[in-house]
């Protein structure tokens, strides 16, 4: 019997891993999530900050 052991692919650089024990998964390793990591807050960075809240200052000052 062949033991299939579940595969994934990196999403950042497509390289095969094996799932189970990967503490980095769905990544190869602890850079690529890193890597990741850094795109989204360079895309959050990126966003517009047309959502941040006009009136919570004033709450502020009272805390
Ligand atoms: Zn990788």
């Amino acid at each position: 019997m062949v033991e299939e052991k579940i595969k994934a692919r990196c999403p950042r650089c497509g390289k095969l891993i094996h799932w189970e024990g990967n503490p980095y998964r769905p990544f190869c390793s602890q850079r690529c999530k890193l890597i990741d990591l850094g795109k989204w807050i360079d895309e959050k960075y990126r966003l517009p900050s047309e959502e941040l809240p006009s009136g919570d200052e004033e709450r502020e000052e009272e805390m």
